[in-house]
């Protein structure tokens, strides 16, 4: 994912080169001006008075071009995106929060809002509007007996499992412990327990939810339903949820878990046997392939990935038709600490490389996508190319198509291809490029796409015909909580009364 921005007005340089001067000395001093950019992109001039009032009104930050912690609020987990908000506040509560977004709906700001940065698209950061970033609004909180957990809005993947596991106690979530919840969630939430326990959003009780009016709302199956409804696969198009409720099952410490590993010459036969197990597999295991092909010409391999989280004694059972592949290069399938495997494929220094994303859903594997998949793998010196899949079915293919926003619960896999290049190189775009071409030769073969990994390019369209016969419903949803748009950096679904909007970053 490669969109190297910078600001592009002079005006706004000069207003920050000033903020760095004015917030070295103290917050409470004056601030000057702030030329910033409202939802429809146009300029708009903040005075300092105003933003110096929202930052006394805050028990958390506010953070201006130059402050200390200010780049780590806008960089995002990919590289690619290097844009600088005009101002960045991190809330630690819930006025925070409804101070925030008030201010930013009384100026008609551009609204960026983050939790844990893993946004494929980059649209939890933006230039010259507000970033709200929840990095200080983090924790989760364990109700054994009740078998709840309470999430803040900012919490990121593993402090949940950590703090749940401690009682043996889980809720599905992703597979990087250091996403977000809130992004994660919010577009449905797939990972390696969703097959048997459902997806993240099949595992809420409520949320609490501040709107675009700056009001706090509890969102369940009692209390606002279209709102609860809305937001388990809508994504951040209704607000901004302060607070998680998930649903705890009691889970075994130990999981049979790890990777067989194959040179890429069996990338046909890893596939096949996902093509032929995955529908049929048993509930309790997830299996993920992936072809790699690394840069500098190393050779490419094919792996599987399996977590077995069902009775010791059927585990190799479960396993045998993944055995079928064939003898591996290294099998590291052993017993695992769930938040250890959990954790297992966190990033050290995810600022180095560089991504581009696509993806989309696919309901089976037929051959000839397995040949489009294979033979068109492109190596690249300078680019490292994969292609793998995330395992629906189970428990997230049972809940109906108009359960929650989701729609695509038919969905046997979601089918991604990544390419990764130093980050700064600047042949961004020949690999943006070299990726779509691949892609191009795999879209057919899919029936929508997963929110949470839309492409930066998505048009209004695309978004609509995602969601099937549940988008109508959204827009009606939209045009209630949201009739401005304001949280448009998403997959946006765009209210009936907006008069100028889009979804492109
Ligand atoms: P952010 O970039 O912080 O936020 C993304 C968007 O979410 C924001 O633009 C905003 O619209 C919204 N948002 C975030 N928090 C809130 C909130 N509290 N209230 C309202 N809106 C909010 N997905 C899976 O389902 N399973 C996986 O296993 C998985 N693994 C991944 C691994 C990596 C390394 C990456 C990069 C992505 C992965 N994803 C996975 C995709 C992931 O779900 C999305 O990237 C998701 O948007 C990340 O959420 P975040 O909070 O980290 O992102």
């Amino acid at each position: 994912m490669q969109r190297r921005e910078f600001m592009s007005s002079a005006l706004a340089a000069g207003s920050l080169a000033a903020f760095k001067f004015t917030s070295a000395l103290s917050r409470s001093g004056p601030i000057p001006d702030i030329v910033a950019i409202t939802s429809d992109g146009a300029d708009i001039t903040l005075r300092g008075a105003e933003v110096l009032d929202l930052a006394k009104r805050l028990q958390g930050q506010l953070l201006l071009a130059g402050d200390p912690g200010y780049d780590e609020a806008r960089y995002l987990w990919n590289p690619s995106f290097n844009k600088h908000p005009a101002l960045v506040v991190q809330p630690v509560d819930v006025p925070d929060i409804q101070a925030a977004v008030s201010f930013a709906r009384e100026h008609n700001l551009l609204l960026a809002v983050k939790c844990g940065g893993h946004s494929h698209s980059g649209q939890s950061t933006c230039d010259r509007g507000m970033q709200i970033h929840l990095s200080k609004f983090r924790g989760a909180h364990v109700d054994a007996a009740a078998r709840r957990v309470s999430v803040k809005g900012g919490t990121l993947l593993g402090q949940v499992d950590r703090a749940t596991m401690a009682h043996g106690l889980v809720t599905p979530l992703g597979t990087v412990s250091h996403t977000g919840v809130g992004g994660l969630t919010l577009g449905g939430g797939f990972g390696r327990l969703a097959r048997r326990f459902g997806m993240s959003i099949d595992n809420l009780e409520s949320m609490d939810v501040v709107t675009a009016d700056g009001e706090l709302r509890h969102a369940s199956n009692r209390e606002n339903q279209d709102l609860f409804w809305g937001l388990r696969g809508g994504g951040g198009n209704f607000g901004i949820v302060t607070q998680f409720e998930f649903k705890l099952h009691p889970m075994q410490r130990q999981v049979i878990a790890g990777w067989l590993r194959f040179p890429i010459t069996k990338a046909r036969d890893v596939l096949t046997v996902f093509a032929d197990y995955a529908a049929t597999a048993p509930d309790d295991l997830y299996i993920q392939p992936i072809i790699t092909l690394p840069p500098g010409g190393a050779p490419g391999m094919a792996e599987m990935e399996v977590g077995y989280c069902g009775p010791v004694k059927d585990a190799e059972r479960a396993l045998a038709p993944v055995r079928k592949i064939g003898t591996p290069l290294s099998d590291s399938i052993k017993a695992m600490d769930y938040v250890e495997l959990q954790r297992s494929g966190d990033t050290s220094d995810p600022r180095a490389v560089a991504t581009y994303l696509k993806g989309g859903f696919v309901t089976s594997l037929p051959d000839d996508l397995i040949a489009a998949l294979v033979d068109g793998l492109e190596g690249d010196p300078r680019r490292a190319t994969a292609v793998f899949f995330q395992q629906c079915g189970g428990a997230c293919s049972r809940a109906p198509e108009d359960a929650t926003a989701f729609a695509n619960r038919d969905a046997l896999a979601n089918m991604m291809t990544l390419s990764g290049w130093s980050s700064g190189a600047s042949d961004s775009a020949e690999h943006i490029a070299a990726t779509r071409r691949y892609w191009s030769t795999l879209e057919k073969f899919t029936r929508g796409f997963y929110v949470n990994d839309i492409a930066r390019e998505a048009t209004a369209r695309d978004v609509n015909s995602n969601y099937r016969g549940n988008y109508a419903r959204l827009v009606a949803l939209k045009t209630k909580y949201d009739p401005s748009n304001l949280f448009r950096l998403n997959a946006n679904v765009q209210p009936d009364r907006a008069k100028r909007v889009t979804s492109r970053v």
